[in-house]
C-alpha cells in the first residue's frame, strides 16, 4: 500500500472496500478523508487502525471518525483503533459520531474489552448523529437511509435496545463535495445524496442491483461513481464507474485515482 500524499489538497483513501464477507483481499468498509487539514474517518471496519499505519497515518492525526451504521463490518475495527491510540499516548480528545442508540452498547463492549473511558488517556466524544455534524471547516450531512428497515421490522419488538438507523453522508470542504452511500437498502436512498451537483459519488453494490444503479445515475450530475462494497453475486455493469480497491487514493480536486491498485 502507498503512502498518502504530504501536501495541501483534499484526497479520500478507500481503507476497505469488501462485501461484508471475510475476504483475503479486501479489508473492511472504511474510508480516510483529509480535508481542509483535517483527517477524518468514515466507518472503521477492521483492520482500519493497522491500514491506517501501513499508510503512515497516526493514529492521533485523527481529527473526528463518523461511524454509518454498527453492522460489524463497518464498526469491527474501533476497538483495537481506540486501544492503539491509548497505547501510543494520544492525549486530545476525539470526536465519535455515531447512530444515536447504538452509543450504549458500543460502550459496554468497550467496556468488556477493558477500555475504561478513564484508562484511554484521551477523551472520546460519544456524539449521537442529529443534524449536520461540523470538523473544522467540513460539513457532513448525515442522510437516513433504508439499510436497516428490514432488520428493524423483524427484529425491532424483541430487541428495542438497539439503534436501527443507518445513515449515508454529503461531505462538503471548501473545494470538494463528495457523498459517501454506507450501505443503503435501494436505488432510492441515493437520491437526497444527488441533489446538488457531485463531484464523486462513492456507492456500495451489494444490496442493490448494477442495472437499477445505472439507470438511476444516467441523468445525476456526477462528476464520478466508485463502486466499493460490490457483492460478489454482482454481474452487472455500471457504465462509467469505477470498481474500487483497497488503497486506493482519489484526488477530489480531479476525481481521478491517483494511485492504482
Ligand atoms: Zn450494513
Amino acid at each position: 500500500m502507498k503512502r498518502v500524499p504530504t501536501g495541501r489538497g483534499d484526497w479520500i483513501v478507500l481503507l476497505g472496500t469488501a462485501d461484508g464477507l471475510a475476504n483475503p483481499k479486501r479489508n473492511h468498509a472504511a474510508l480516510l478523508a483529509r480535508l481542509d487539514g483535517k483527517t477524518i474517518l468514515l466507518d472503521a471496519g477492521q483492520p482500519c487502525s493497522q491500514t491506517l499505519k501501513r499508510l503512515g497515518i497516526g493514529l492521533d492525526e485523527l481529527d473526528g471518525i463518523v461511524i454509518t451504521h454498527t453492522h460489524t463490518d463497518h464498526v469491527g475495527g474501533l476497538p483495537m483503533l481506540l486501544q492503539s491510540a491509548w497505547l501510543e499516548g494520544r492525549q486530545r480528545a476525539l470526536p465519535i459520531w455515531l447512530p444515536p442508540q447504538a452509543i450504549r452498547p458500543l460502550r459496554i463492549w468497550l467496556r468488556a474489552c477493558y477500555l475504561f473511558s478513564s484508562r484511554l488517556g484521551f477523551v472520546v466524544r460519544w456524539l449521537p448523529i442529529r443534524g449536520p455534524i461540523r470538523i473544522g471547516t467540513v460539513r457532513i450531512c448525515a442522510i437516513r437511509n433504508s439499510h436497516l428497515d428490514e432488520t428493524r421490522a423483524r427484529f425491532g419488538k424483541r430487541y428495542p435496545d438497539v439503534g436501527y438507523d443507518a445513515f449515508s453522508l454529503v461531505v462538503e470542504s471548501r473545494h470538494s463535495r463528495f457523498a459517501y452511500s454506507s450501505d443503503i437498502g435501494a436505488v432510492a436512498d441515493l437520491e437526497p445524496l444527488c441533489r446538488k451537483p457531485l463531484g464523486l459519488l462513492i456507492t456500495e453494490l451489494a444490496h442493490i442491483e448494477a442495472g437499477e444503479l445505472g439507470e438511476f445515475l444516467r441523468t445525476r450530475p456526477i462528476g464520478r461513481v466508485v463502486l466499493t462494497h460490490v457483492g460478489r453475486g454482482q454481474r452487472g455493469r455500471v457504465p462509467g464507474a469505477i470498481r474500487a480497491h483497497d488503497g486506493d487514493i482519489i484526488d477530489l480536486r480531479y476525481h481521478k485515482r491517483i494511485v492504482p491498485a
